[in-house]
Order: C-alpha cells, then structure tokens, then sequence
C-alpha cells in the first residue's frame, strides 16, 4: 500500500500569506487544493494522509515528523507563491526539492512540474532547490509545489477559481500517481 503525505502548507491563521489586498488566503488555496488532490490518489488506490488541520496552525516540525513516524511513500507539500508585499509581474509555477535531493525527490519534482505546466498553462519557473524544513526534515522524497503567485493579478484570481484548482489538483495527482508506478508497468 502507498501512502501520500499531503500538506497545505501554513495554517488557517499564518501571519501574511494573503494576496496584497486580502482577499485570497494562501492556506484556503493550499487546503482546497489538497482535499481534491487526496480525493483522486484515493481513487488511484493510495492511502492519503494530510499533514495539517484545517482549523489549527500545525508547526512544521510537528508535519515532518508525522510523515518520518509514518514513514509515507512520499511528501508533496502545496502552496501559493508571492514576491514582496504589494501587486507585481512574477509570475508561473515552479517546484522545489532539498538542494541535497535524492534522485527519486528529483524524479517527482520534474514529473510535477511537467504535469503543472500542461495542465495549468502558466510560465514555466522550473524545478529549483531550496533548504526549506519540510523538505530538510523529511526522510522521503520530497518536493513543495508553488502553484502561482498571490502577488500578481491575473494568478491570485486564478488561484481563487475552482477549475483553476481542480487543474493543479489533477496535475498533482497524476504526477504522484505516474511516480508511484514508474516502471512498474
Ligand atoms: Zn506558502
């Protein structure tokens, strides 16, 4: 049996995370996000379990080890990007692993983004390597996936419409599920 650890990064009530005027909240995308994402892995026949809680802020430590206890299959983490503070042009999706990745959390986060990119049709940022905590502290592959950016105009609405998140969640999923089966078939 394969199980997904699924995380909507930050919580209900994380300082910031919100687009320049307020509207969008990163953890309602990250969350909505995640539960159609658990949604279709389900159907695919994993076991998915989610990192966070949709009415409490869960520490990133408290995340990782959970996934370490479970020893899942794999951490895909799912977040809405921003530059600065107010409205600006930077754009697209990218996906991140631990600068020291093993190649199977490179293998997924390429898959990811290649499935983003199809299915989302924004600019294409790249895999790119970051020292971030879920990604450090987690003994899987790993990969957090930033879906567009809240600062800039034209995203934060996509970001807010439900068949934009019902294509980054079917994008997610059949790039979890292709991993899972790689070779296998
Ligand atoms: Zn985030």
């Amino acid at each position: 049996m394969t199980t997904i650890m699924i995380d909507a990064g930050h919580g209900p009530e994380t300082a910031g995370k919100r687009s320049p005027d307020g509207v969008l909240r990163e953890f309602s995308f990250n969350s909505a996000v995640a539960i159609l994402v658990k949604r279709y892995l389900v159907e695919e026949g994993m076991t998915v379990v989610f990192s966070h809680k949709e009415q409490e802020d869960i520490t990133l430590s408290e995340r990782t080890k959970l996934a370490n206890r479970l020893k899942v299959d794999a951490f895909a983490s799912i977040h809405a990007n921003a530059f600065g503070n107010d409205w600006n042009n930077a754009n697209g999706i990218e996906t991140f692993v631990y600068p020291a990745a093993s190649k199977e959390s490179v293998t997924l986060a390429s898959l990811m983004q290649k499935s983003l990119i199809t299915a989302c049709n924004r600019a294409d940022r790249g895999v790119k390597k970051a020292d971030f905590a879920v990604l450090r502290e987690t003994r899987m592959p790993a990969v957090l996936i930033e879906c567009g950016f809240m600062t800039h105009r034209e995203e934060a609405a996509l970001l807010m419409n439900k068949a934009y998140r019902v294509q980054c969640a079917k994008a997610i999923a059949f790039a979890i599920t292709a991993w899972v089966y790689r070779g296998k078939r």
